[in-house]
């Protein structure tokens, strides 16, 4: 009552926490004594909201919102990517810095949760723009984060070329090299092997385990993947060498068909250079694109790798009428509750983003050790830990969904029950504070 009282229009973030309080109510029964635990939860430790001025190329003067929400350091420093997007407001930040206190628990890696971003479209900015943008964006976040305090990496709008010129910034403004306040950094300041690609390629590893459970396989499985950013591409990648084909992709104007397979590297090409899946589709002659969601294609496995609310009631029953095996989040966020339910009733495998995608902040986390240790781990080493972290990380989702809520397929309750342990026990050691 508290949350919805104090922020009444921040809709994403009041699902989310009801959702979760749903899968935590079982769990409270067991162990009365984390329901103090409940109120601190869904509060954030500290939200900062600051002005981002930058001059454009024309010498106008523009003015961004950033955010910073500090959710939770109960089991370590926050964590959470930057997102760089119009949509960006302080219910997004607060809706995905609630499930990264979530997410990063699952990992096993001693991490908090948090989440920031501003209210800027990249993809309008020139290179010379978005590095001033970058740059201003930094020197408010400098008085905010470091190695042992909040350590941000990318998400949507962010890679390493951001998370690069941020670091920058950052080490101006505090006269030292500390590699370790910023994860998802370009290898050549001390990003982690792998980071790129561990969001993707740990959806796929999860979404192996769930295939496993109902005694099938990606090999020779028609996949969904939406979105055609850094997430989808390593997905579809993993997918196809596991011996899936992606039969349709999407981007924000539009979505692909392609029944023998999405040619990845062209596709990559060709978002490298600003262009579409539209301008992909023109390329082959197999390939067909459109407005409708590539949801609505037939598939056995669906990875929505785009972004929130990408999945509705109606994409859910398409799902469902094509006998779709398994819905996995590559996002955060992509499937509607309405749509779930959907899924749920019809016996469709869910995955929960914050245990699907929690692959990259977990490679992050592994990038924190390898600074803190001046240390550079191989890719195969990287993914080695990262295999091992999914595969622990679905165990415990399982068992949780088992324990509270009668159904070791109940991913959902089970990724927020097992969550909620992990913080409640570290929030409960550390008193009332
Ligand atoms: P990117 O910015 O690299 O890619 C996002 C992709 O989604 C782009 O292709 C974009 O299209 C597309 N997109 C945006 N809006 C829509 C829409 N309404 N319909 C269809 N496609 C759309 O982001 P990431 O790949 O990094 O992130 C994707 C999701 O994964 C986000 O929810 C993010 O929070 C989550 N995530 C990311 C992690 C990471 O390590 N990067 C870690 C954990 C979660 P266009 O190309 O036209 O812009």
């Amino acid at each position: 009552r508290d949350v919805l009282r104090r922020d009444p229009h921040q809709e994403l973030f009041h699902a989310d926490v009801r959702g979760a309080l749903r899968s935590i109510a079982p769990v409270l029964v067991e162990h009365p004594e984390y329901t103090d635990v409940v109120g601190r939860l869904c509060e954030p430790e500290r939200v900062i909201v600051f002005r981002v001025p930058w001059t454009d190329d024309h010498g106008r003067v523009r003015v961004n919102r950033g955010f910073r929400v500090q959710f939770n350091s109960a089991l370590g420093p926050y964590k959470g990517g930057l997102r760089f997007a119009p949509t960006v407001d302080l219910d997004v930040v607060k809706f995905l810095g609630f499930e990264q206190v979530f997410k990063n628990a699952l990992t096993g890696q001693d991490i908090g949760g948090g989440k920031g971003g501003a209210d800027v479209d990249p993809k309008e900015l020139s290179t010379g723009e978005l590095m001033r943008f970058c740059q201003s964006f930094a020197t408010e976040l400098a008085q905010h984060v470091g190695a042992t305090i909040d350590v941000p990496a990318g998400d949507m709008g962010v890679g390493p070329r951001e998370i690069g010129w941020i670091y920058g910034q950052y080490q101006r403004l505090v006269g030292h090299h500390e590699p370790g306040a910023f994860t998802g950094k370009p290898a050549v300041l001390g990003g982690s092997a792998l980071r790129p690609e561990a969001t993707g390629f740990g959806a796929v590893y999860f979404t192996q385990r769930m295939l496993a459970e109902q005694g099938k396989d990606l090999d020779g499985a028609r996949v969904v993947v939406s979105g055609s950013g850094n997430v989808a591409l390593f997905a579809m990648e993993k997918v196809i060498a596991a011996g899936g084909t992606v039969v349709g992709c999407s981007d924000s104007r539009g979505s692909v068909s392609e029944p023998d397979g999405v040619d990845v590297d062209l596709l990559r090409e060709i978002k490298g250079q600003r262009g579409s899946v539209a301008d992909y589709a023109e390329k082959r002659s197999g390939a067909t694109s459109g407005s409708d969601s590539a949801f609505l294609l037939e598939c056995d496995v669906a990875l929505p790798c785009a972004t929130q609310n990408e999945i509705g009631t109606d994409e859910a029953r398409a799902l469902v009428d094509h006998g779709c095996w398994v819905v996995a989040e590559g996002a955060n966020g992509p499937v509607r509750p309405e749509a779930r339910e959907v899924l749920r009733a019809a016996g469709v495998g869910f995955g929960p983003g914050k245990a699907v995608n929690s692959g990259g902040v977990a490679v992050s986390a592994l990038e924190m050790q390898q600074n803190a240790g001046r240390e550079r781990w191989t890719a195969e080493d990287v993914d080695t830990r990262l295999q091992q972290i999914m595969s622990d990380a679905y165990d415990r989702v399982r068992d949780a969904g088992e324990r509270y809520h009668g159904d070791p397929a109940d991913l959902e309750n089970g990724a927020n029950a097992a969550g909620f342990l992990r913080v409640a026990e570290a929030m409960t050691s550390l008193g009332v504070v």
